[in-house]
């Protein structure tokens, strides 16, 4: 048997945005005989860190929708709640559709977006009022788009930050460089997780591992099928040109997407389709094709010198939806993960609901059943259009 590190009522596996927002959230709930179990000894170096920090409603399945519902008006009162010194630019998402096809489709995507309460998204119809939205893009070859003003983005690191800042402060405890490796079990219960700093014995625990989260719930014969997929993004040197309060703009037809970042510099991400792997590396080919489109779009892109770029991971479902679940046969294991390019902007209501789940026993603020890992095994997926 391990030597005893911790005795904790929560342990929650993985230090990244959705373990941080379900550990702040207990908080708020009355509950912080909490643990924060982070393989790492620094915050904040896998997706999270690595994140556009992109925040819609404009999806398409009603769940996502409804997700972004509950987040948003949290995102935005963040600076003001927990860190003033947070950023939550609430500038729009502008979609842009190439062809007559994608018009319809966006077309579709707007009547259902504002049956369920998002009334402000628009259907733009004439090419040249996208500039309204964004002056700097090339409509020349476009026929239309979607714009939604309660869209935007954030630093996901700094949010993060802000929920464990507030989280430890009401007495949470963090755990770094502490690898779960095993759990321990009796009957149907897991009662510790065997961690590389020793045992951590506890009550109830979430998996909130990001990319490795399907991994570790196959440690106690669990299957939830969750894949690492890289995605890359580049930056440029400051260009005043582009503002912030840009939107982050996406083009569909191509998978293309940019927006500002602090410092006058611009963020442009790309698509391409990868296999899984927990490997990556911003190779030249793809950074060729990024700036290719990017300057297509963007004209005034074309004087931004180009910096880095980094990749990082999304945890993806095969259906692009996350899990928030419990995980059977256990009684006290549950799972916050396989957000598929969506863990940031969900993180606010994640937290809140996986909160309300381990305190009162089932979450209150939305009906998550569409998002159990067990539709999988079903066949039961969910269909979301707008995937980047
Ligand atoms: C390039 C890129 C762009 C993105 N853009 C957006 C966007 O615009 N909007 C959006 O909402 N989302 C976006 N995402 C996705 C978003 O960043 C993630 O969904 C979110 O950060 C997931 O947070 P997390 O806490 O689940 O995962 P992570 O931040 O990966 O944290 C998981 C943590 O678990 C730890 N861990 C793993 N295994 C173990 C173990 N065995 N024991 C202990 N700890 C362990 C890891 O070390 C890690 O720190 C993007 C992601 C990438 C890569």
């Amino acid at each position: 048997m391990a030597e005893t590190t911790y005795r904790a009522k929560i342990a929650i596996v993985g230090g990244g945005l959705v373990g941080f927002s379900i550990a702040y959230h207990l908080t708020k709930l009355g509950e912080s005989d909490v643990v924060v179990v982070e393989r790492e000894e620094a915050l904040g170096l896998h997706s999270t860190g690595k994140s556009a920090g992109g925040f819609r409603a404009q999806f398409t399945s009603e769940i996502n929708i409804r997700m972004s519902l509950l987040s948003i008006p949290e995102l935005i009162r963040f600076p003001e709640e927990v860190d003033p010194n947070a950023y939550v630019q609430q500038v729009g998402y502008l979609f842009l559709a190439t062809t007559e096809e994608e018009l319809n489709q966006f077309r579709e995507n707007v009547s259902f977006q504002r049956e369920l309460g998002l009334e402000e998204v628009v259907l733009i119809e004439e090419p040249r009022e996208l500039l309204k939205y964004s002056p700097v893009i090339n409509v020349e070859d476009l026929v239309g788009g979607t714009f939604s003003p309660s869209d935007g983005f954030f630093d996901p690191y700094e949010i993060m930050m802000g929920y464990q800042k507030r989280a430890r402060e009401a007495g949470v405890k963090v755990l770094l460089g502490a690898e779960v490796t095993a759990f321990e079990s009796t009957n149907h219960r897991v009662s510790g997780l065997v961690t590389s700093k020793g045992l951590i014995e506890c009550e109830q625990v979430v998996i909130a591992a990001g990319a490795w989260s399907g991994r570790i719930a196959k440690l106690v014969g669990v299957e939830v099928p969750i894949e690492p997929i890289v995605r890359k993004l580049l930056d440029t040197e400051p260009i005043p040109q582009i503002p912030m309060t840009n939107p982050l703009t996406i083009d569909i037809h191509t998978g293309f997407y940019f927006r500002p970042d602090t410092g006058n510099t611009v963020l442009m991400g790309w698509a391409d389709p990868t296999e899984p792997s927990f490997e990556g590396e911003v190779d030249w080919e793809w950074k060729m094709k990024v700036v290719e489109m990017a300057i297509h779009r963007v004209p005034v892109l074309a004087e931004a010198k180009l910096r880095d770029g980094w990749w990082g991971l999304y945890d993806t479902t095969p259906d692009h939806h996350a899990v928030i679940d419990r995980l059977d046969p256990w009684e006290n294991l549950f799972m916050a993960a396989g957000f598929s390019g969506h863990g940031a902007m969900h993180s606010p209501a994640t937290g809140r609901l996986m909160a309300e789940w381990l305190v009162f026993g089932e979450p209150k603020s939305l009906d998550i059943s569409p998002l159990t890992y067990q539709r999988f095994a079903r066949g039961e997926l969910i269909h979301e259009r707008n995937v980047i």
